[in-house]
């Protein structure tokens, strides 16, 4: 059985005071919960002090970005290890905010996963379609060339741990969430080209979670539709009651 992942990007947000504050709060909320597999991803400033708020806990930590080289002259980047140092044991690749905003392509999503592997590090691979996309039908085409890109030359053992994040981008930050049959209907999709790529066994245990507007009122009814493993969460993950809150209605009933 897949464990659900669930994942708080909190962007571009918080000091490290406030994201000490936060992760200590969410410890102590989280301490019972059980079958889920959390995950803070703070700003890099505030990496090394998460990691150190929820040490041993069932918290876990993500870098939001990374760079493919070990170390040398890319000024503002870091690196797979520097991020295995600071406490990160997942890194978010690929979101759509840095694919819009920051160039970021297939081809570059391409070699951060293979970096990240490198590293030891759980691979959040962020894809999703853009409105305009969607309304043209182009949704699951759009799905298939970044899979089919950012996962090229990988092999069968190497993406073991992915956790592929569907996040349709008219849903990330704008209220407006996939409906659960929308967000099935992706996962399932990814599944199948997970499963076709990689064989049944990989395909099946790669964890795939829903991104775009998840909060408290609507997380119960998404994370019930059987592809869905978790959730990547923005906004309602910066304040730790309703992320908490996400995290109990994430739970699968126990058979
Ligand atoms: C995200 O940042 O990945 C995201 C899904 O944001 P929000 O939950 O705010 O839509």
């Amino acid at each position: 059985m897949r464990i659900p992942c669930i994942a708080a990007n909190w962007k571009m947000f918080k000091t490290v005071q406030e994201a000490i504050v936060y992760a200590k709060e969410l410890r102590s909320l989280a301490r019972d919960l059980d079958g889920l597999e959390v995950v803070l991803a703070p700003p890099f400033t505030a990496l090394h002090a998460v990691a150190d708020a929820v040490r041993n806990t069932n918290i876990g930590v993500a870098g939001q970005n990374l760079y493919w080289g070990t170390e040398g002259a890319y000024t503002g980047e870091v690196s797979g290890p520097m991020l295995r140092e600071a406490g990160a044991e997942y890194v978010i690749i690929g979101h759509s905010e840095r694919r819009a905003l920051f160039g970021e392509t297939d081809a570059t999503v391409n070699k951060k996963i293979e970096a990240a592997l490198e590293s030891d590090l759980v691979p959040i691979m962020c894809i999703g379609e853009s409105l305009e996309e969607r309304e043209h039908g182009d949704t699951l085409a759009v799905l298939d060339r970044q899979l089919r890109e950012g996962l090229d030359g990988m092999t069968t053992p190497a993406v073991n741990s992915l956790i592929v994040a569907y996040e349709p981008v008219w849903a990330i930050g704008t209220g407006r969430n996939a409906t659960p049959a929308q967000a099935g209907q992706a996962h399932a999709h990814i599944r199948q080209r997970l499963c076709e790529r990689f064989g049944e066994v990989v395909g099946t245990a790669c964890r795939i979670i829903y991104g775009g507007s998840v909060k408290p009122e609507n997380i119960a009814e998404l994370a019930v539709q059987p592809d869905v493993d978790g959730a990547l969460v923005g906004g309602a993950s910066l304040n730790a009651g309703s992320f908490f809150e996400i995290l109990t209605k994430s739970q699968r009933p126990t058979v």
